[in-house]
């Protein structure tokens, strides 16, 4: 069987293509990958999401989404994409348990945030330990924080983080920066933002508490280490779009998918949304939004052939 539109994702992005495309009749297949409901899933409170005024949790938001999508009739499986051919229509996709054919693809297979890597952050994760400010940063009014990084992304996190907290550690493993110049003179005049160089947080303190309370800081110059109490940490050394299965299928800029207008990627009938092409505005009502321009294309794709 030939599938109208498969959707790759099940975050903000996929699912609200899914809501479009199933009451566009289409019958959807959300193949859900390997994060069921993306990143909203690591975070708590959502209070920026329109229509929630005393907010809702992540996970909560992308649940309502996939139930509505579900209502209309959209079929979520939980498999990740391992394979395309979109060199010829229709497409193919390969999970690891079947192998699809679909006439139109959306691609919402996100971003996902790099990590430290420690056992106490994965702990924290949502509890303290974020990875989007303009998310999370509400949360730690008055508080102190400390924004792990050395690139733009880092340090616009950091000068937003002193709206709210009373003070920010900004640790970064070396003492030259990624950071735009203009972007980090603004963070070097700020007295809330303390630098803290040519270091890295070892541990973060307190999984037994299920809240953060300082972080295990070590230098790289003489190995030695040292506690600093935190409320809050933001680790914010990257992302990475999820699109390693795309490479040499769709023009893929520094990994995220490249679209030509709309939602069109590089190949006809195969449309992209969320973060997966945003490296800037990374936000649930975003990639909402994007999911609904790529359904809404495909739909008129479709239509275009005469379906
Ligand atoms: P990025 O430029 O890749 O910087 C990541 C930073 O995290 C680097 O300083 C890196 O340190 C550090 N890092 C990576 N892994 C680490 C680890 N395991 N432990 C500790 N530190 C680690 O990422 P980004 O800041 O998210 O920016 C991504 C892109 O978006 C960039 O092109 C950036 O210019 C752009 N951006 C632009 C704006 C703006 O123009 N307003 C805002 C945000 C992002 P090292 O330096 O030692 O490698």
């Amino acid at each position: 069987m030939v599938c109208d539109v498969i959707i790759l994702g099940s975050g903000c992005a996929g699912s609200t293509a899914a809501i479009y495309t199933a009451r566009a009749n289409l019958s959807p297949l959300v193949l859900e990958g390997r994060e069921p409901g993306g990143q909203l899933t690591l975070t708590t409170e959502v209070e920026n999401y329109p229509g929630f005024p005393s907010g809702i949790q992540g996970p909560e938001l992308v649940e309502l989404m996939r139930k509505q999508a579900e209502r209309f009739g959209a079929v979520y499986s939980a498999e990740t994409v391992t394979a395309v051919d979109l060199s010829k229509r229709p497409f193919a996709v390969k999970t690891e348990e079947n192998a699809y054919q679909a006439r139109t693809l959306i691609v919402a297979t996100g971003a996902s945030a790099r990590l430290l890597g420690l056992e106490s952050e994965k702990k924290l994760m949502g509890r303290g330990v974020s990875t989007c400010a303009t998310c999370d940063g509400a949360f730690f009014r008055n508080r102190e924080v400390a924004v792990v990084g050395g690139g733009d992304t880092a340090v616009e996190e950091a000068i937003f983080l002193t709206r709210f907290a009373s003070k920010v550690l900004f640790v970064h493993r070396r003492d030259q920066f990624r950071a735009s110049k203009i972007l980090l003179d603004r963070s070097r005049k700020n007295p809330k933002i303390e630098f803290i160089l040519n270091t890295v947080v070892v541990d973060i303190l307190d999984p037994g508490k299920n809240e953060v309370s300082a972080i295990r800081l070590k230098s790289t110059r003489d190995g030695s280490e040292t506690v600093r109490k935190v409320d809050g940490v933001f680790v914010a050394i990257g992302h990475d779009p999820n699109t390693k299965v795309f490479e040499g299928h769709l023009a893929l800029d520094n990994g995220y998918i490249v679209l030509r207008e709309g939602a069109r990627t590089s190949v006809d009938g195969v449309f992209a949304a969320g973060d997966v092409h945003d490296s800037v505005y990374r936000q649930a009502v975003t990639a909402a939004g994007a999911g609904c321009r790529a359904a809404i294309e495909a739909e008129r794709f479709l239509e275009t052939e005469g379906r």
